[in-house]
């Protein structure tokens, strides 16, 4: 009745699936900050004897690193004596095969970020400069492979020119950020674990019942064979004392014992039997107990992951739907446009010119910027129209059931509204504007292919002026 069926196998199998997933996450995430410790590192090493702060820092720095890994002593040795050997070495890709032994294929890594202004310019950098640019370079390539860090790889990468000191507080900084990511990951492990833990034990206490039940119902046919036994037993010695006795006296006294015998024994009966059931009444409120336990906490670890699968599908910083959403969702448009016809309108959109107001405002004011964006694209876009962030600065905006024409239309609306709205940077209002590429669904289209065409079509709106929606 209660054992253990295959759908409690499945949840276990489901939770075990979870556990390993967030396991694999934290070795990622624990060896991004590895590098991110050991690059820190290296910059420092890199800057010995050049100054006293750079020695400084070097000391700063080291301290960090040994807080941070408990190994840490010979891979430092190992940079030491490579950065050493690097002086001999003029050409970055050698470097760079020193600073990550280990990812041979990173120079051949499509995610790789574009290589930043100051690499490029070997005749006039220090070897120093070079090493230092060599080796975040190499950390950004690898970073830009975890999709979460990818904004901060883009960052590292095009980071002006900075002194050690700064590069290696840049550096550890970041390593801490993930190191929290880390410890939230091991404590989600953990908490699963104990999930699983519990699982484990309640289904355990199912069989256990199981096995009381069964034993149980032994003990109750026993019980009323040896019961059945003692009153055949006693009804044949009375019929033999019947016969044989001489006086109805005899007869008596005998029917008197024996009738006395069989009411003592289903007195005996009675006890046990109330005894079994109260044993079993208690059993089974703390069985309904445990099951309501569970149940809850089923509940609640649905919850996180129902949770989790949300954030997932929301940008964090702009509050429309992720890449992740988007990718999904356009597989669904592109099935049912491709299942039954109906005109399907695809649009990319990009803000102008908003590395200016990154570097006029700063950063924080351009974040601030995309959260409106995203917004007034929410509250003006059609209810049955979805918008994703998937890039930095682009958004996606798809239109089932509308054709090229009638999407021009709206994102002309949409553009417009944007145009008009005026942005507040310290005090003075400044108009921001957005290009767009338009184009639908076509016999032979895939969503590459349309992306493709729609990001022609932003292309040319760029070099037309921008501040405009071009159709594909
Ligand atoms: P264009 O009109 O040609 O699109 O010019 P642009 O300056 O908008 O384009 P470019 O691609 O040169 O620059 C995009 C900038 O967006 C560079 C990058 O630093 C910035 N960016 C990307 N993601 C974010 C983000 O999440 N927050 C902030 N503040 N800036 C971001
Ligand atoms: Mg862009
Ligand atoms: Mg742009």
């Amino acid at each position: 009745m209660f054992g253990r069926a295959t759908k409690d196998d499945r949840w276990e199998d489901a939770y075990r699936g979870l556990l390993t997933e967030l396991e694999t996450k934290e070795r990622q995430w624990s060896a991004v900050e590895t590098d991110l410790r050991r690059a820190a590192a290296q910059l420092a090493i890199a800057a010995m004897g050049q100054s006293t702060t750079l020695d400084e820092a070097l000391t700063d720095v080291v301290k960090v690193v040994r807080g941070g890994s408990e190994d840490i002593d010979a891979p430092l040795d190992r940079l030491s004596a490579a950065l050493k050997r690097a002086e001999k070495y003029a050409s970055a890709s050698q470097i760079e095969r020193m600073a990550y032994p280990s990812d041979a294929d990173s120079s051949e890594d499509p995610a790789r970020i574009a290589e930043s202004p100051t690499t490029g310019n070997t005749a006039a950098s220090t070897t120093t400069d070079l090493d230092i640019r060599v080796v975040i370079n190499a950390l950004a390539n690898r970073l830009a492979k975890i999709p979460e860090l990818s904004q901060i790889a883009q960052q590292i990468a095009q980071q002006p020119q900075t002194n050690d000191q700064q590069w290696s507080d840049v550096l550890n900084g970041v390593a801490d950020s993930v190191a929290q990511v880390v410890s939230s990951i091991q404590t989600q492990r953990n908490e699963l674990e104990g999930f699983l833990e519990s699982v484990t034990t309640q289904l355990a206490q199912f069989e256990q019942w199981t096995q009381w039940h069964l034993a149980d119902t032994k003990l109750r046919r026993d019980d009323n064979t040896s019961l059945e036994q003692a009153v055949s037993e006693q009804m044949e010695g009375l019929h033999e004392d019947v016969q044989s006795s001489e006086t109805i006296s005899d007869i008596k006294t005998s029917v008197q014992q024996r009738l006395q015998s069989v009411a003592d024994r289903f007195k005996q009966f009675r006890e046990t039997e109330a005894n079994r059931l109260d044993e079993a009444e208690q059993r089974n409120s703390k069985l309904l107990g445990e099951i309501a336990r569970l149940q809850d906490k089923t509940t609640e670890l649905s919850r996180l992951c129902g949770d989790q699968a949300q954030r997932i599908m929301f940008d964090s910083l702009t509050g429309v739907h992720s890449r992740h959403a988007y990718e999904q969702r356009l597989l669904e448009e592109y099935q049912r446009w491709q299942r039954t016809g109906t005109a399907l309108a695809y649009s990319l959109w990009d803000i102008d010119k908003f590395k200016s107001i990154n570097d006029t405002y700063g950063h924080d004011a351009g974040d601030r910027l995309l959260r409106r964006i995203g917004r007034i694209i929410n509250k003006h876009k059609r209810a049955e129209d979805f918008i994703a962030r998937i890039g930095g600065e682009e958004f996606a905006l798809l239109l089932p059931a509308t054709d090229t024409d009638s999407a021009l239309v709206i994102a002309n609306r949409l553009r417009e509204v944007i145009a008009d709205t005026p942005f507040h940077y310290r005090g003075s209002p400044e108009t921001v504007t957005l290009s767009c590429g338009i184009t639908e669904f076509h016999d032979g289209d895939t969503p590459l292919s349309v992306y493709q065409r729609a990001d022609k079509a932003l292309y040319e709106a760029k070099n037309s002026g921008r501040n405009l929606c071009i159709q594909a």
